[in-house]
């Protein structure tokens, strides 16, 4: 409604210049925006403590007193302001580090003031360090119950725009809103879900008169804020699905069912065929399939995606896969020839070293329909690279490559092949429901059977006699092991001496000619560290010493030990990875963490994580957790998690329920056209139309 639209000084209590305070602190600059700047704590008004009862144990609480004088104390750093704050029953120091000087000006002595803090005892005697004050001011009637606080920001608090005068400001905007906030939600959904209406909901949340209205409040706005987040995706899904033609892969084929019953190495789990079905639901349709594949490491995502091309080869087109490194190609590359030994298929593979006859040859092969299969690196983006009929395209580890760089092979055919998204890091269920919301996901939840688990140590430096020896023992069985060094782009040339020390020390403990050891790192050259790799993969080194230029798939079954030093600078999702090289043939498998002594309580915890468990997305949710969402997807620029009031992490459960309501909205009214939905309708249409500039981040 037109009111809301208002810009925020022509609220009372505003004028021009706490308006420009607002713009600039706060993005306050209308009257909706401060409705939506919600308090972000409570107080209990009712509960006001007697200074005389105070002790150390206690939460933040509220006193009510007076200032009776100032005093500046210390020098320099410990430099300080305290006002001594009485009560009926004692006397207690508030006690300021900086801003002295506003702080003081702001103050008026002996009037009666709320101070909200955390108490603390110093040399016997209560203190709160940076307490908030709230003038008790009669003018003003705020509701009983609980008192919203709201974030404010120190110019703010110096301007007098504390909590308190914000909660001021918003009083006065409540009874203008009266009759002028719309209800957005369906009387159906309001009843089914038991929630108050929005306009209760708002004033609730500002003002609540006791907690169960406020939970009710957040309840609903929450939902309401996810909901229409839901709804968005799943129209998107819809419509995209509708607009993009497709190539229908009708029928599956000799390839498909010959590989499948003669040649299939062994059977395949519950989730690889599950997985399986939902693809060729898709690339049945005449429409684009636009799936990510979600698997952990070594849940045998490769399988899935040959016969994902199998089936495309059996309706007459050509298949491609994209890996993001040399190596990863030619593992793919050489894994896949032998499934396909048997059959009348033709692989080639493409990357950056491929020689120019090769290449030109390959080109027309590829044009004339005689290659089925191409893989290869982004090598394959190439305008030259031109295929008769490509038909499906499967990108391996999905967050090496950008947007733009996979819409060019959307450009390949005539209308978009089908695409298949690979990644091995999982991320949680909650968080891929908004990410991908728009995408279809599938998931490998379940790792082949027979699959040894391997077993995690975490060890300080100080044990690293007892690490040579185990490194020493397992070589002699015939091992081949890992050491991973953190690589942070900041301090390359420190990671690098690092990275060196530790190569060093290790050569000197593991002599040729009796060892071998290889290393791989940022500052080498790509054919040198490809020749070192290879040493590796071949078995020809006992050692790898490495940055995390590993990290990404490759496959050396015969290592069985990955000792990652400083692994406390690695991130969770980065040590399991690691990890994930290992344990992927068949004899028991360790992964070493090394620590220093002084690691933090976060660092601690991911540590403990990986000792903890072995499943990918239960690490992901405790990533998640300790990060929160926008550090961990890398998504703080793109909006799309900015949440004014829902918390991905914390109400999954309402999300679970937001996009099932959605869906069965949509199922039922695709184009919100039945009266019952109006509400939803209008709320939503300008709603769409804003998102929808936004750009899309996977
Ligand atoms: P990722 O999902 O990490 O790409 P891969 O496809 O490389 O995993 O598979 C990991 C290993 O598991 C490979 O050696 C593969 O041969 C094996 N594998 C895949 N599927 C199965 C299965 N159904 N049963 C047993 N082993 C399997
Ligand atoms: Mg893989």
């Amino acid at each position: 409604m037109a009111i809301l639209e208002n810009p925020i000084e022509y609220l009372k209590g505003v004028g021009p210049t706490r308006a420009e305070l607002l713009k600039k602190e706060l993005s306050i600059y209308t009257f909706s925006d401060l409705l939506y700047h919600f308090p972000f704590r409570y107080i209990d008004k009712s509960l006001i403590y007697n200074i005389c009862d105070l002790s150390e144990d206690l939460p933040y609480i509220q006193l009510r007193g007076k200032i009776i004088k100032f005093e500046e104390k210390g020098k320099f750093r410990s430099k300080r302001l305290i006002a001594y704050f009485q009560d009926d029953t004692g006397i207690i120091e508030l006690v300021w580090f900086k801003g002295a000087r506003w702080i003081k000006s702001g103050i008026k002595l002996n009037s009666e003031y709320i101070v909200f803090g955390k108490p603390s005892a110093f040399n016997n005697k209560f203190n709160i360090v940076h307490p908030e004050l709230d003038l008790l001011d009669d003018n003003v009637n705020f509701s009983p119950g609980l008192q919203a606080v709201y974030h404010s920001t120190e110019l703010l608090n110096a301007k007098g725009l504390s909590s308190r005068a914000i909660s001021k400001l918003v009083i006065a905007l409540l009874p203008q809103i009266k009759n002028n906030l719309d209800e957005n939600l369906s009387p159906d959904l309001i009843a089914k879900l038991n929630l108050p209406y929005r306009e209760k909901a708002f004033n609730d949340i500002h003002c609540p008169k006791d907690s169960k209205m406020l939970v009710r409040a957040q309840k609903r706005l929450k939902f309401e804020e996810l909901f229409f987040l839901q709804l968005h995706l799943i129209k998107l899904k819809l419509t995209r699905n509708k607009k993009s033609r497709g190539y229908p892969f009708e029928s599956l084929g000799c390839h498909f069912n010959d590989f499948y019953e003669n040649h299939l190495p062994f059977e395949l789990t519950n989730a690889q065929k599950k997985v399986l079905k939902e693809i060729r639901v898709d690339v049945k349709l005449p429409q684009q399939m636009n799936r990510l594949l979600q698997g952990d490491v070594g849940s045998g995502k490769t399988l899935v995606a040959l016969l994902s091309m199998l089936m495309a080869i059996d309706n007459d087109f050509q298949a491609c896969l994209m890996a993001p490194t040399e190596i990863l190609a030619k593992q793919h590359f050489n894994s896949i020839s032998i499934y396909l030994e048997k059959m009348n298929i033709k692989v080639q593979i493409l990357t950056g070293s491929s020689k120019t006859k090769e290449r030109r040859i390959l080109h027309t092969e590829l044009e004339d329909g005689k290659i089925d299969l191409l893989i290869g690196t982004h090598a394959l983006l190439e305008d030259k690279v031109k295929f008769s009929n490509l038909g499906l395209v499967i990108i391996d580890e999905q967050h090496r490559f950008g947007v733009a760089q996979r819409a060019k092979l959307w450009k390949k055919n005539k209308y978009p092949p089908h695409v298949l998204v690979m990644t091995a890091t999982p991320i949680p269920r909650t968080l891929s429901m908004t990410l991908y919301g728009d995408l279809d996901v599938s998931v490998i939840d379940e790792l082949p059977p027979g699959r040894k688990e391997v077993k995690t140590i975490w060890k300080s430096d100080a044990s690293r006699l007892s690490t040579i020896k185990f490194m020493r023992d397992q070589i002699t069985k015939g091992r081949q092991i890992y050491v991973v060094f953190p690589l942070i782009e900041e301090s390359e040339k420190l990671d690098y001496k690092d990275l060196m020390e530790g190569y060093n020390q290790i050569v000197r403990e593991f002599p040729l000619p009796k060892y071998q050891v290889s290393v791989v790192h940022g500052q080498m050259k790509a054919e040198d560290k490809e020749y070192e790799m290879n040493r590796f993969v071949k078995g020809v080194t006992d050692i790898m010493v490495a940055t995390t230029v590993i990290e990404v798939g490759v496959n050396v079954p015969n290592a069985s030990v990955m000792i990652i030093e400083s692994a406390e600078r690695f991130g969770l999702s980065q040590l399991h990875q690691l990890r994930g090289r290992v344990g992927r043939g068949s004899e028991q498998s360790y992964c070493m963490l090394v620590s220093g002594n002084k690691v933090s309580d976060e660092a601690k915890k991911r540590l403990q994580t990986m000792v903890d468990t072995n499943d990918g997305f239960r690490i992901s949710e405790v990533d998640l957790e300790i990060r929160g969402p926008g550090d961990m997807m890398g998504t703080k620029q793109s909006g799309i998690l900015d949440f004014k009031i829902a918390n991905i992490v914390t109400d999954n459960k309402i999300l679970h329920f937001a996009r099932n309501e959605a869906k069965i909205l949509l199922d039922e009214d695709e184009n919100l056209e039945n009266a019952d939905n109006i509400n939803i309708a209008r709320y939503y249409r300008p709603y769409a139309r804003e998102r929808n500039g936004w750009s899309r981040i996977s």
